[in-house]
């Protein structure tokens, strides 16, 4: 069986043109029957590699799954593709499962899910041995292991497969696993000489910042605005958390759902499937919502609390951006985070919790940490980084600004724990620095040190931040129960001025960078059309009962967006858009392109960029930031078209792409007072899901490059004056 077979159904099922980093690799050991070992980030197409090869083999592939909620949405997304797949599990009935063993026996069936539990019972295994089995995969494969984040005992009785089917090959997938992860894996399966294949655990397209969690909802109320419209997910550590900021965010118009274990299964269930549907935006989620949970165009993972461990913040993190488009992931995180996690992890036995700890430990590293996020998180899975500043996190988009005098300032705060006598926690220390009249600090007459209002000039917040670098960087310590801080010999050096400390303060609001990932993603794409695209995905997904990502993902649109074709085989050539999707919603997707082309005067069928967007973007197209300077420096789009031999329309888009990413809400570099107030009053009037009303209602006089470029900033406008509701 040769790649090109493959590479067909990858494209007739699919609608992709090429494989993925190592899916080529992980297919050929399915295809030459070799048991493996796939280990592969979150997003990285693991399903693929068990999907395709089963289109080009007789027999059915049994494929092991944890969870019916990830089961049930495979073989949708399978059976939209026009793959024939099914699954068996406790919800269906026997007249269904009666149903599903005669496709098997009839060999109509290419893949077939099943939960481990169910496989391993007596029945199961008999009725199998009797067919043609092609493959055996085993998804979420480190639930076998004790030493996994997620270990599931049931996993445990998979190792009798390599027993009862000597002949047929047995596959793994993770995207989880750490050396001892790995091995025990292999050794748990009883996998014969198997290939183990390892990804590259770099997601270019998330954004990772990291911040000191504030008072109030206001910084999760940015992100979510920064997304209006679009899927996210809110975790909380704690039950009571995840309630709470649903009520105010729901009280706040948002569109928020919780998930928690302590609600009903009914509850529960009804408030995912919303989610999956796009019904409601937001899931603001305790860590027991998301496994197994494939919705590929999440666009923000947002933790208002600090996750118990580095595995979990990855995993939970890299949901976001499955799609590969840009997606953003904030860390909120507070000094009592790690007391909390500390305190619940007290109840476990002393083996499993000292491990807990060590965990708790390396999160808050990160956390208070100021190395690039890609990197550390890279590194802790075990991989060297070798790439330079990501262009991807708070530290290398240079969210996050050096303080200028450094040394003075570690000492300035080394020397006020002294004064202290080392005898008070973070917070004490940070309020005398920045002059605090508490009650307290006047009793302990601690408003008579010389360090008193040294750093009165600061805010307590970035003090406090301060802190935490220096103990990350051990120039001081925490101990005991109430975690007094020390100044460590390291520290001792500092102070004598032989060594230096990096501190870092966040940059204030607005000074962000575009990242690489965003602009390739939505360089060339049309954002009216995309929206209108949204709607019709959303409308027909609600017509099909499935979510509104099994239609088509958010890659795929936008690729539709930018090529925007007006014929099948135009169709056919944009990124996920295979033969049974091109048959079932060809007809309704063509028809809006075409309609909104021809009212906002588009030209269709553009050629696709030479960049394709794909989950790992080695060279990022930089387009568009190249001429975000230019607009900086205040030249108009014709000056810049001319200056980087770019069509007027396409630096419309820069334009466009600039003013969403700047945040930018003032018109005036571009047209009157005048001439806005008119296209505002407009759009008051009709709307701006559509430029061409605006367009009409103005009758005509006013240009659709001025009409798109008011609109945009209008956007801000609005997204303003949520943020600032959020802040209050
Ligand atoms: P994982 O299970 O590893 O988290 P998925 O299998 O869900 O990843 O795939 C992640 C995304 O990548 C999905 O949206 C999928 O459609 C897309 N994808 C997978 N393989 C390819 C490919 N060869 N070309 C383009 N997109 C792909
Ligand atoms: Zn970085």
């Amino acid at each position: 069986m040769s790649h090109d077979a493959v590479k067909q159904v990858l494209k007739e099922y699919w609608g992709f043109d090429d494989f993925l980093p190592l899916q080529r690799e992980a297919i050929q050991s399915v295809l030459e029957d070799r048991d493996s070992l796939v280990v592969m980030p979150t997003g990285g197409g693991k399903s693929l590699c068990y999907q395709a090869p089963a289109l080009c083999r007789a027999g059915v592939a049994i494929i092991v799954s944890p969870l019916l909620a990830l089961m049930k949405d495979q073989v949708d997304g399978l059976v939209a593709c026009g793959v024939p797949a099914a699954a068996v599990n406790s919800t269906h009935g026997s007249e269904e499962k009666r149903r599903v063993a005669r496709q098997v026996e009839a060999g109509s069936l290419r893949l077939l899910y099943m939960s481990p539990e169910r496989l391993v019972t007596s029945r199961t295994l008999d009725f199998l041995a009797a067919q043609n089995i092609s493959y055996f995969a085993i998804d979420e494969a480190h639930c076998i292991s004790a030493w996994g984040h997620d270990f599931r005992p049931e996993y445990r009785a998979l190792r009798m497969l390599r027993d009862r089917f000597p002949n047929v090959a047995v596959h793994a997938y993770t995207a989880t696993a750490t050396e001892q992860v790995r091995q025990d894996i292999v050794a748990q399966l009883g996998l014969r000489a198997a290939e183990v294949l390892v990804g590259d655990f770099h997601r270019p397209n998330l954004v990772y910042h990291v911040a000191r969690r504030e008072r109030g909802l206001g910084q999760v109320c940015r992100v979510i605005d920064r997304f209006r419209g679009q899927s996210g997910i809110v975790y909380c550590i704690t039950r009571a958390e995840v309630d709470k900021t649903t009520t105010v965010l729901q009280a706040m118009g948002y569109s928020v759902l919780p998930y928690h274990a302590g609600l009903s299964d009914e509850e529960r269930i009804r408030n995912q499937e919303a989610f999956l549907k796009e019904e409601a935006d937001v899931i603001i989620a305790t860590v027991a919502f998301g496994m197994g949970i494939d919705k590929s165009n999440v666009r923000f993972v947002v933790h208002a609390g600090m996750p118990k461990s580095l595995e979990h913040y990855q995993q939970e993190s890299g949901r976001a951006g499955r799609d590969g488009v840009e997606a953003e992931c904030w860390l909120l995180y507070s000094g009592r985070d790690a007391i909390t996690w500390k305190r619940m992890l007290d109840e476990l036995p002393a083996e499993p919790r000292a491990a807990a700890m060590a965990s708790v430990a390396k999160m808050e590293a990160y956390a208070t940490g100021v190395r690039c996020r890609h990197a550390s998180l890279v590194e802790h899975f075990g991989q060297a980084w070798t790439r330079g500043p990501c262009g991807a996190c708070d530290v290398c988009l240079g969210n996050l600004a050096y303080v200028e005098e450094p040394l003075i300032l570690g000492q300035k705060i080394l020397s006020c724990v002294l004064r202290v006598q080392e005898r008070f926690g973070a917070d004490y220390v940070a309020l005398v620095l920045v002059g605090s009249e508490e009650e307290r600090i006047l009793a302990a007459r601690h408003n008579q040190l010389s360090t008193w209002g040294l750093l009165a000039d600061h805010r307590k917040q970035d003090v406090r931040e301060w802190i935490e670098q220096l103990v990350q960087q051990q120039f001081l310590a925490k101990d005991g129960e109430y975690h007094t801080l020390s100044v460590t010999p390291e520290g001792r050096r500092l102070l004598r001025g032989e060594c230096t400390p990096t501190l870092l303060q966040p940059a204030k609001q607005g000074g962000q960078q575009p990242s690489a990932a965003f602009v390739d993603s939505w360089d060339g794409v049309d954002r009216g059309l995309f929206d209108a695209l949204r709607n019709l995905r959303r409308q027909l997904a609600e017509e099909r009962g499935v979510p509104a990502y099994i239609v088509f993902g958010d890659a795929t649109l936008r690729d539709m967006a930018r090529q925007r074709p007006s014929s099948p085989a135009g169709l056919l050539d944009v990124r996920g858009v295979g033969q049974k999707k091109l048959a079932d919603v060809g007809e309704p997707f063509l028809e809006c392109i075409t309609a909104y082309c021809q009212e906002h005067g588009l030209s269709q069928d553009q050629s696709r960029p030479a960049v394709v967007i794909q989950p790992i973007v080695e060279t990022p197209n930089a387009n568009a930031v190249q001429a975000f300077p230019l607009f900086d420096a205040g030249l108009n789009v014709e000056q810049i078209a001319e200056r980087l031999g770019r069509a007027i329309s396409t630096v419309l888009g820069y334009l466009e792409a600039y003013i969403h990413q700047r945040r930018i809400a003032d018109t005036s570099p571009w047209m009157t007072a005048d001439e806005f107030n008119e296209i505002a009053a407009a759009a008051n009037k009709v709307g701006t899901a559509r430029l061409r009303p605006i367009f009409d209602e103005l009758d005509g006089r006013v240009g659709y490059d001025r009409i798109r470029i008011a609109v945009a900033c209008l956007a801000n406008r609005n997204s303003h004056a949520h943020a600032s509701i959020g802040e209050a």
